[in-house]
């Protein structure tokens, strides 16, 4: 019997089996699809320097101006230090500005007011420096399961937890796994799960959010709107695109929609207007785990942890506090067990790149090698999207007879291409779609 089963496999479940591994427990962790399938491998990326919060919820922002640079420190390999600038176009985001820059300073976010004409928008009226980057989440999600596994834990891929039973889960294939505790961290899914297992729920608030993919990199630092949080505020440089973000409705839809596709244009072609121009490939959406009730904008990105007779369930956070979510979940988890054993999770993340990466390509618009160590627990999992493998400019049509997922990677693609094309653009997708599918053997 282990110690602890963590179910789900996003970051918040990879920390958690990190950080009890390095105190010395047995830990098993389930994920039902593949490391970082869900909200974690669908969002931004952004390693928020705290900015974005500072205003209306000052506690997390306060943990993202530390976590920020505890992660640039542990997880080096995951980030690009791109930094960030918040950008005011009209009077009214001046004027926040008169809030932000005071907010930052009390929540010790290091912010700096630079001339607007070193940005890279020439409309704009005033620029705020801050330390923002960005991060992979795939390959931060992947280092944390790494090390839990190099420190003893099990980690199943591909079996879904149907009910929390006492410290013991029943997995889909009607298999029974005993821990002396179980901790729930499926993030929007949570909910469901507890109350599926007639366990006492958390107030989770499942919120969409959609991103839009540019062909190319639009701008190489992280730029935010100088205004309280809204639609299409956000563009995240991302390996060889950038990303626009994001919308926020509350729905469990993991489709894009064309308004949504529209708004965000609009929106982000204000911060920087060369986004009028940029080529979008695809949008893709995820589901965020918020709690409370009402508009997801009003709601907190904070976390709760709750504990209901053996079982922890932890909902809510961001990625860029993941670190602490984890040891305060672990801190529980170890007072529950009567262990000793003190969180070390600020020591440095394994690599999970290979030192010498064989030079043949695999995906011609990322020039993406198979960098992956070989981990056995991915043994069974299509890693092509760590590699980035389709996520560039061709979005996979001249790599994809290299990607295992075949027809799912394209029926995936599709879904986020049809609402960004229009008129010419359907026929050179339906080239692609023929090209792929004659690839594959299919016509
Ligand atoms: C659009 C969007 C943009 C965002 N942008 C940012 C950003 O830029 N910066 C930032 O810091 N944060 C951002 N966030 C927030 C961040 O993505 C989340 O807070 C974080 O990824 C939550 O991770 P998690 O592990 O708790 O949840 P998830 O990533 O959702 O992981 C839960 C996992 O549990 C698995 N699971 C569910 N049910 C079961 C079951 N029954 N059995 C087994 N496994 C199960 C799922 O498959 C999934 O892999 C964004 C979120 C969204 C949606």
């Amino acid at each position: 019997m282990k110690n602890v089963i963590v179910i789900g496999g996003g970051i918040t479940g990879a920390g958690i089996a990190r950080d009890l591994t390095l105190r010395g427990m047995s830990v098993t962790l389930i994920e039902k699809h593949s490391p970082a399938a869900s909200a974690t491998g669908r969002c931004h990326g952004l390693l928020h320097s705290g900015a974005r919060y500072a205003v209306k919820d000052a506690g997390s922002a306060r943990e993202c101006a530390e976590e920020n640079l505890v992660l640039k420190d542990i997880a080096s390999e995951c980030i690009e230090d791109t930094g960030g600038l918040f950008l005011a176009i009209t009077e009214d985001d001046a004027a926040y500005g008169d809030v932000l820059i005071p907010s930052c300073k009390i929540s010790g976010i290091p912010v700096e007011e630079i001339s607007p004409s070193d940005s890279p928008n020439s409309a704009a009226i005033r620029c705020i420096r801050t330390n923002d980057a960005r991060i992979d989440p795939f390959l931060l999600t992947l280092a944390n399961m790494y090390d839990a596994y190099k420190n003893g834990a099990e980690i199943i891929i591909g079996k879904s937890v149907i009910n929390i039973d006492e410290s013991s889960v029943i997995l889909d294939d009607g298999s029974r796994i005993t821990g002396e505790i179980v901790v729930n961290a499926t993030g929007h899914e949570c909910e469901r799960l507890l109350r599926s297992s007639g366990r006492k729920t958390l107030p989770v608030q499942p919120n969409k959010g959609t991103l839009l993919v540019t062909e190319r990199r639009v701008s190489d630092i992280i730029l935010n709107r100088m205004r309280p949080p809204t639609n299409g505020d956000i563009i995240v440089p991302c390996h060889t695109t950038s990303l626009i973000g994001t919308t926020s409705s509350n729905s469990i839809s993991t489709v894009p929609t064309r308004d949504e596709f529209k708004e965000l244009i609009r929106e982000a072609s204000m911060l920087l207007p060369s986004v009028k121009y940029a080529r979008v490939i695809r949008a893709f959406s995820g589901i965020r785990p918020l709690l409370g009730s009402g508009d997801g904008r009003s709601l907190s990105r904070d976390y709760q942890i709750l504990e209901d007779g053996g079982s922890i369930t932890v909902a809510g956070g961001k990625l860029t506090t993941y670190r602490l979510v984890a040891e305060k979940v672990s801190d529980l988890a170890m007072r529950l067990l009567g262990a000793s054993g003190k969180c070390s999770t600020k020591t440095p993340l394994p690599d999970v790149f290979k030192k010498d990466p064989p030079t043949k390509i695999i995906c011609n618009c990322e020039s993406a090698v198979d960098r992956l160590i070989p981990m056995d627990f991915l043994n069974g999992v299509d890693i092509s999207k760590y590699n980035r493998v389709g996520f560039g400019a061709c979005q996979g049509m001249r790599c994809l007879h290299n990607s295992p997922a075949g027809i799912s990677f394209l029926q995936e693609r599709w879904k986020g291409v049809k609402p960004v094309i229009s008129e010419g653009q359907f026929q050179q997708a339906y080239l692609s779609w023929a090209s792929y599918m004659s690839r594959l053997g299919r016509i």
